[in-house]
């Protein structure tokens, strides 16, 4: 059975005080067995604070990035090791804002994700085409090629120890989302692939949508078949929308 994941990227939002606040407010909100896995990503300088305030609560949490080497002369870095050791459970791997702006490329992305898996850390790789891409009829080539290079050499020993972020590039922060038809469409190729992959288990893998996802959409795309969750950015800022995804997926 594939429990739902939810997960609010904050991306490069909230000071200590406000995580603080959020976190609080958010548990507040959420039963001891809500039914859909919650993770949280919060900025490098409040990890600290999931860590803390999360403890023992069914809410779990992971870095948006993190540096494949496990130690080294990398400046403003912090590694895959360092997050584990914070007590982070995820991931992000591959979003396209990494990919894009800062120039990671499949080979990067690659690394990542086979050092996350090393430490412990289960990946949430993101995989996704621009706009001009899906124009162009190049989207699944696209999300294919980013799924062949991000796991290539990587065995799964279960399928909860990878999550896969379908997130079309043009959809991330526009507040246009894609058209649900067309998220279920490549989840499904996503999941065929995965089991051509990975066999039975590769089936099992957790997909979660993400571009746009907010209260008045989220069940569009949470009770698709192939769907089993949401990577939400923008409107994860707020932990009560936050928490009203989520439970969009609880049917
Ligand atoms: C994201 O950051 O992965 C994302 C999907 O952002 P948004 O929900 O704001 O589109």
């Amino acid at each position: 059975m594939r429990i739902p994941i939810v997960a609010a990227n904050w991306k490069m939002h909230k000071t200590v005080a406000e995580a603080e606040a959020y976190f609080r407010k958010l548990l507040a909100l959420v039963p001891k067995s809500p039914g859909v896995e919650l993770v949280v990503f919060p900025s490098a300088t409040a990890l600290h604070v999931a860590a803390r305030e999360l403890e023992g609560s069914p809410i779990a949490w992971g870095a948006q990035n993190a540096h494949p080497e496990p130690q080294g002369a990398f400046t403003g870095e912090v590694s895959v090791v360092q997050i584990t050791d914070l007590g982070a459970s995820y991931l992000i791997c591959g979003h396209s804002e990494r990919r894009h702006i800062f120039g990671e490329d499949d080979a990067f992305v690659a690394a990542k994700v086979k050092a996350a898996l090393k430490a412990g850390l289960i990946p949430i790789l993101c995989v996704g085409e621009t706009l001009e891409q899906r124009e162009g009829g190049q989207a699944w080539t696209v999300v294919e090629r980013q799924l062949s290079a991000a796991l290539s050499g990587i065995e799964l020993p279960t399928p909860e120890k990878l999550v896969i972020a379908y997130e079309p590039v043009w959809a991330i922060g526009t507040g246009v989302p894609a058209r649900p038809q067309d998220a279920q469409e490549m989840a499904a190729q996503i999941r065929n692939w995965l089991g051509d992959r990975f066999g039975e288990l590769g089936k099992q893998v957790r997909i979660q949508y993400g571009g746009s996802v907010k209260p008045e959409n989220a069940q569009d795309f949470l009770a698709l078949p192939d769907i089993d969750g949401a990577l939400v950015g923008g409107a994860s800022l707020d932990p009560e929308k936050f928490w009203t995804i989520a439970q969009a997926a609880l049917g």
